[in-house]
């Protein structure tokens, strides 16, 4: 390998453009010295494995994963022993190249746990996610953990979020977990929390996924979505009356944990969030 040229880190989905991942962790290894670059990798669903296969050889030592290959990255990665959870969640965000493997962790979990713990106490709440993809499998291991009440999920595609009600059982025996067949499905009504982890509300074209009048005062709002800053559905519902949060503090969390992960270093949390508050316009 290399050791002249900067590591070479980055965050691998498609699409990728909108990422403020690199602006973070560029600033980061330059605050700590690091002789490291953060890129974006855009790969087609096509070239995946032939990406994986050539990241030795483009220098690359760690990767963050995002939308849609959190769940594809895994067949290419070991995951540590003391990840057991992960066995089961089956879902990764970072990558790690060490001693000649490649490692996989998931900081969304750790992430997505801190900041939700920032907002709202979780214990005994009741909670509703709609999305089960990549993300939704951290956020529901992250909720049944910290001891939600109850969970219920939909997916456009059903069979996803019965998966995910399965991932959860098999990790919490006998959690009360609900998939549901659509938003309507939900009991928005009856709940405390609200999680959007679909990409639903990136695009300026995209509907609120949530019927206005399903929002009440007493539900915790959280979108994953951090561009635009506020979604349709996190107006609405701040409209309406209702504490709600974005997921640019969980994008710090979970990116700080990569940092650490790749470089054993405590990251500068502080000018990663600069950067990313830069990154949205809010500076
Ligand atoms: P993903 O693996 O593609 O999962 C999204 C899931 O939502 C898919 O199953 C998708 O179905 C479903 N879906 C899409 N539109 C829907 C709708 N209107 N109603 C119900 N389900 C719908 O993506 P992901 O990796 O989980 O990411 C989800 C979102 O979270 C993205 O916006 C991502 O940027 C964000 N995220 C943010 C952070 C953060 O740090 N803030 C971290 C992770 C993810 P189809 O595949 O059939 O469309």
């Amino acid at each position: 390998m290399d050791t002249k040229s900067p590591a070479v880190y980055g965050v691998l989905g498609f699409p990728v453009k909108h990422s403020l991942s690199p602006l973070m962790q560029n600033a980061a290894f330059k605050a700590l010295g690091i002789n490291a670059t953060y890129k974006l990798f855009e790969v087609a669903a096509g070239d995946l494995e032939e990406f994986f296969y050539s990241l030795e050889k483009n220098n690359i030592r760690g990767l963050n994963i995002t939308i849609p290959y959190k769940e594809r990255a895994l067949q290419f990665v070991k995951l540590p022993a003391e990840s057991n959870h992960l066995f089961k969640v089956k879902a990764i965000n970072t990558a790690v190249f060490a001693g000649g493997v490649w490692y996989g962790f998931n900081t969304d979990i750790t992430g997505f746990a801190r900041h939700l713990k920032e907002n709202i106490d979780p214990v005994a709440k009741r909670a509703a996610i709609i999305g089960a993809g990549g993300a939704a499998r951290a956020v529901s291991y992250v909720l049944a953990n910290e001891k939600v009440r109850d969970i219920a999920i939909c997916d456009v595609d059903a069979s996803k979020a019965r998966l995910i009600a399965g991932m959860v059982s098999d990790i919490f025996p006998g959690f009360p977990i609900y998939p549901v067949s659509d938003v309507e499905a939900l009991d928005i009504a009856q709940k405390d929390i609200l999680i959007n982890a679909t990409p639903c509300g990136m695009k300026p074209a995209d509907p609120c996924l949530v019927p206005e009048s399903k929002f009440h005062k007493n539900l915790f709002v959280y979108d994953l979505i951090y561009t635009p800053v506020e979604t349709k559905l996190l107006a609405r519902a701040k409209a309406r009356g209702c504490k709600t949060a974005n997921g640019l503090k969980m994008l710090l969390y979970q990116g700080a944990g990569s940092f650490e992960h790749w470089t054993g270093e405590k990251p500068p949390e502080d000018i990663m969030w600069k950067a990313l508050k830069e990154g949205v316009g809010q500076a």
